[in-house]
């Protein structure tokens, strides 16, 4: 087993001599933060940039070596720690990574001349090797295989009791994995950690679009949405099934009309309903996730693979879906999530009463599903329960079929993915 000249627990890099460099040599948003808290000279080694204030612009390289360091090391560590050693068969059992590598992989320099990157490597020494910790199984990978084995059960194998399938309860087929009756409680727990919640308040106004042949619709409010009529609900939605209606909402009327076009309706008219919140609501808010931290970033490293867990979960239930006849087993997932965010909520939370979504089919704009809502007559509050939102109809426009292409071509839809 070959030793490394110098080894990851060395004396720190900082005792030693190293050039000044600047946080703009950096791409890393952890390591150029460092830089500038860590800043004490005033010119850059790397990219001959200078203060022009007088303030300090660059920090010691060998300071910004042991945070290097330090990051590396949540993720590798020495081979003896991590894998088992058998002399006869060639060594250690697991794949090994060279220092150069793991450089080249994690830190992000901007500086081109590639000095700056082959100091960093010479720094740590080209003969240093080490292994993932826990093979490079993260907390995110088992995430992400028990997410995608909650998906294959509800939609291919048990939809409606897995809850309570032994099978789905003490095992699952992925190694660590978290059994598919016990994924909801843990994506719960998630959301509630990293408190994607959030208040929408009264007199918020959201928009409902329905299209029709007819020149009109008729004078009623609830003609424009699934108020509390489950025998409207005749088809599969995102997150609701077909028989249990919510109300699905923009907060512009651009961004109605996109999410409910679908190409049968090029004809036909569009009625667009504007109406208010009358009353504070909480939802789930999956437009607004955390960052992702990069492994240098000290205090937040270990949120890393539960927030790109979640980003990669958002993306899933918010991804375009084709109305081929599928989408009624595309969207069991989502359907089950937010019945489980309505009916049993998040650990130590209040009600839920909607979720709030990056709009699939207009960049940059936000949707919502509220789950159970009733109009507010002129007369007084509708009789309420606990999930029920009390909304106001405000107004309401029809668009000819002409009025409508104009407004689809000029919002830019976002392109389709596969
Ligand atoms: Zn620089």
């Amino acid at each position: 087993m070959g030793q490394a000249k110098r080894e990851i627990d060395d004396r720190p890099f900082a005792e030693e001599t190293f050039p000044d460099v600047c946080a703009n040599c950096f791409n890393d948003p952890a390591l150029a933060s460092f830089v500038k808290a860590h800043a004490s000279a005033d010119s850059c080694f790397y990219c001959e940039r200078e203060s022009d204030n007088g303030e300090p612009i660059a920090a010691h390289l060998g300071k910004v070596l042991d945070l290097i360091n330090l990051g590396i090391r949540t993720r590798y560590n020495c081979p003896e720690a991590e894998l088992s050693y058998a002399g006869r068969e060639g060594g250690f059992q697991g794949s090994l990574h060279e220092m150069r590598d793991i450089i080249q992989d994690w830190v992000e320099v901007s500086d081109n001349s590639g000095d700056l990157m082959e100091d960093i490597i010479e720094a740590f020494g080209d003969d240093i090797e080490l292994a993932r910790i826990n093979h490079g199984v993260t907390g995110g990978d088992i995430l992400r295989w028990s997410w995608k084995e909650f998906c294959n059960v509800v939609k291919h194998e048990s939809r409606y009791v897995f809850f309570r399938d032994k099978d789905r309860h003490e095992s699952s087929r992925e190694p660590d994995g978290i059994p598919a009756a016990q994924m909801l409680d843990a994506l719960a727990s998630i959301i509630q950690r990293f408190g994607l919640t959030r208040k929408l308040p009264t007199g918020t106004t959201l928009f409902r679009c329905r299209f029709h042949n007819e020149p009109q619709l008729p004078d009623d409010p609830r003609e424009l949405g699934q108020l509390r009529q489950p025998d409207r609900a005749k088809t599969s939605n995102r997150m609701s099934p077909a028989g249990i209606s919510m109300f699905y909402a923009a907060f512009d009327s651009d961004t109605t009309i996109l999410e409910t076009y679908a190409p049968h309706e090029h004809d036909n008219r569009a009625t667009i309903g504007k109406f208010q919140l009358d009353e504070e609501v909480t939802v789930v808010d999956l437009t607004a996730l955390p960052s992702i931290p990069s492994i240098f970033d000290l205090e937040r490293h270990d949120t890393k693979d539960e927030i790109e867990f979640l980003c990669g979960f958002r993306n899933h239930i918010t991804a375009p879906v084709s109305k081929d006849g599928f989408e009624h087993v595309e969207y069991v997932p989502s359907q089950i999530v937010t019945e489980y965010i309505r009916r049993v909520g998040l650990p130590n939370s209040e009600s839920i009463h909607g979720i709030m979504y990056s709009s699939a089919k207009h960049r940059g704009h936000n949707a919502v599903v509220l789950f159970s809502t009733a109009i507010l007559s002129e007369t007084g509050k509708p009789r309420s329960s606990d999930d029920t939102t009390s909304i106001k109809f405000i107004t309401r426009s029809t668009l000819s079929p002409e009025e409508v292409s104009a407004r689809l071509n000029s919002s830019v839809p976002m392109t389709r993915t596969s």
